[in-house]
């Protein structure tokens, strides 16, 4: 296994990269947070119609969405592209208040691809295939309809779900009432006011909601991001286009953008602009940092002009979506398959004892393979091989020493890895991941988890990374183990690939650890920002394996919360600690000594595992905690110490998240050197 060569390739790359996070998660910090939610009690403006009043709800996941009536309006302009005007009419919809921002997208899929990092900034860097792959994750969150087939892009209107607006709907909105150039005149020095743009964005996006709204309620219809529509795009289009409801023409290669954005001129922003851009279906690095998205759907009842109300309403829209309540299952199909042979005190007592006089002069094993750096998932993907190179570049220095107590260590072979697999995923499942790589698929059920040609054997490479391990440290050879593998796997569902996770690699090592050695109890330790839904969900009935994991809430992938404790024979077997965003160590080893520690020791785990992200980093783009290397050999001492008391010190490692390649790295050694 050629590390030192690999490593090199990576380096400069991996510099580069941790420069750009760092800025990314400075600017996430210093953003300050203001939300257009909290302008509800605005009174209605008075410059345009005053015979509608926009009627504003709530979604389920906190967002507001404006009521538009149906009605009539003049579309286009006498400009080229944009001629000739017509009247078109729109049906009543809803529409985002504002554009989906950056908090919103996370909050359903992993990973943020905005260059200009803001909770509250749109999102953008979205091509118009991954805004419609948002908005079917929306809609099933949310339990309505998907709108969109996901191969096709081709969208179903009549599904309750959330879409793109068409083009039509977009101006009708914008325009809200009026035939101007801009919905508050003509006058560009107005601009300001309601838009950041060229001349006051300082090139950059800016959090949405500050500036004023249209007639309608609608913010930052006027830059900021250029939104796209669900239209294909067609100089001519309007030349004899539907008077109904148009949507566009059925073929073409460019999808519609309005609005204009941050670098926009002012003359980019009028409500008719319109200008054409490249879907980005088959291109993975598609992406510009000035396009985002606002959803709609249809609305709910339907409402036409001169509804006469006087005040805003707020109302309250869908039931809490019961996939996604607490404490419940989703989370409930299929627990592992039982078949645990247990082991008695006594033979335990055997075991310690043997490996006891053993243990002190063993060294930790380090696994790691080449391998793991073929699972491809593009540029701009945080999860990137370069996390691997950099660990183990940064490691050399143990590796290569013979008197250090780092052992390299191999993972299993695919062949004696791969039945494995099915003590917690569905044999249809690993035959779809097989198949979506051999068919080049460019991701495995979300966006957020892309795949490549090999990432199959890479990611059944990754669960025999941690089997490796386990064998070591069971069979003595070392005295515990870190696993430095990819794809990570906390998040993966017996039957689902999520948040950059395809096999969970964990949860398979805890029924190996069972099966293969016939040891009863498992404890799983998992302090990845993220909460770790794959393999709560695994063990969610399971009296023999006890999860704890501390992440930040609410937070991807929305679950997680304090009162999921398991259930049935499970029940008090799943330990959920949230934390606050922004955390740091003190917090997380205050919840290890007090939470973890005692309920660990009680549990008298036979092996404890390690789900261990270093995503809770201080600097790491994605979590958004204040974590140090040295708050994660903090929580490396707690874990090993109950490794220690319970069972011989038996602990095997596993990476999960960790998306700052300098804080990874500098986590990854303080957390080995704890190991040892
Ligand atoms: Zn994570």
């Amino acid at each position: 296994m050629d590390v030192k060569a690999s490593v090199r390739s990576y380096q400069l790359v991996s510099l580069r990269n941790y420069k750009l996070y760092f800025t990314f998660c400075i600017a996430c910090l210093v953003i300050l947070f203001t939300s257009c939610e909290k302008k509800t009690n605005l009174v209605p403006p008075s410059n345009g119609r005053t015979d509608f009043t926009p009627t504003i709800i709530k979604t389920s996941a906190g967002k507001e969405m404006v009521q538009i009536p149906g009605g009539w309006f003049e579309m286009g302009s006498k400009k080229k592209n944009e001629s000739p005007v017509h009247k078109v009419w729109v049906d009543s919809f809803l529409m985002d208040r504002c554009e989906v921002t950056q908090d919103e997208y996370e909050k359903l899929i992993a990973g943020n691809p905005s260059h200009f990092k803001g909770a509250k900034n749109p999102v953008e860097q979205i091509s118009w295939s991954n805004a419609v792959l948002y908005c079917n994750a929306r809609s099933r969150k949310e339990n309505l309809k998907p709108c969109y087939d996901e191969e096709t892009g081709k969208c179903n209107f009549s599904a309750n779900g959330y879409r793109l607006p068409t083009e039509a709907e977009w101006e009708y909105a914008c325009r809200s009432g009026t035939k101007t150039d801009y919905f508050f005149g003509r006058d560009t020095s107005q601009l300001k006011d309601y838009a950041w743009f060229a001349d006051n964005s300082t090139n950059k996006t800016q959090p949405v909601g500050q500036k004023k709204p249209n007639q309608w309620e609608l913010y930052d219809m006027y830059g900021n991001v250029a939104e796209w529509c669900n239209d294909i795009y067609s100089e001519s289009y309007y030349s004899n286009s539907p008077e109904k409801n148009p949507q566009g023409p059925d073929k073409g290669k460019k999808y519609i953008l309005k609005g204009g954005s941050w670098n926009s001129s002012a003359e980019s922003c009028r409500s008719s602009y319109r200008i054409g851009e490249d879907p980005g279906f088959q291109d993975a690095c598609f992406s510009r940092d000035d396009i985002g998205i606002r959803c709609v759907r249809i609305a709910s009842k339907s409402t036409s002009l001169n509804t006469g109300n006087s005040n805003f309403q707020l109302i309250s829209l869908n039931p809490p979506n019961p996939l996604f309540q607490r404490g419940n299952s989703m989370l409930s199909f299929q627990r592992g398959n039982g078949t645990i042979s247990p082991f008695s005190k006594g033979d335990k007592g055997d075991l310690k004892s043997t490996q006891n006089q053993k243990s002190s002069k063993l060294k930790t094993g380090f696994i790691y393979s080449d391998i793991y750096l073929k699972h491809k998932t593009g540029p701009r993907h945080p999860e990137k091989p370069q996390r691997l190179t950099a660990i183990v570049s940064s490691l050399e220095k143990y590796l290569s020493d013979e008197n250090s107590k780092l052992q390299l260590i191999p993972p299993k072979p695919f062949s004696d890895t791969i039945d494995w697999l099915t003590t917690v995923h569905s044999p249809e499942y690993i035959e779809r991941v097989k198949k979506s790589c051999q068919n080049r698929e460019e991701y495995m059920d979300s966006i957020d988890t892309p795949i490549s040609p090999e990432s199959y054997e890479v990611a059944v490479m990754a669960v025999g990374g941690v089997l490796s391990a386990i064998d070591g440290v069971m069979n003595g050879k070392i005295k515990n183990a870190f696993c430095a593998v990819r794809p990570p796997g906390h998040h993966s569902l017996r039957n689902k690939a999520m948040g950059f996770c395809i096999f969970n690699n964990v949860a398979i090592g805890a029924r190996y650890i069972q099966k293969k050695y016939g040891l009863s109890k498992v404890l799983i330790v998992d302090w990845d920002v993220h909460h770790g839904n794959g393999t709560q969900d695994a063990f969610y009935n399971d009296p023999t394996v006890l999860y704890f994991s501390a992440h930040r809430s609410p937070f991807y992938p929305g679950t997680g919360y304090v009162d999921e404790k398991g259930i049935g024979k499970g029940l008090n077997y799943t330990i959920n600690v949230e934390m606050t965003a922004g955390n740091g160590d003190i917090n997380y080893k205050r919840v290890f000594e007090n939470v973890l520690k005692p309920r660990a020791i009680e549990f008298d785990p036979d092996f404890v595992l390690i789900s261990a992200g270093f995503d809770a980093h201080k600097d790491d783009p994605l979590g958004g905690m204040n974590v140090t290397a040295n708050g994660y050999a903090e929580m490396t001492k707690i874990v090993k110490d109950i490794a220690e008391k319970c069972c011989d010190g038996r602990l095997v490692s596993v990476l999960e998240g960790g998306y700052s390649i300098d804080g990874l790295v500098e986590s990854v050694e303080a957390h080995i050197l704890i190991l040892n």
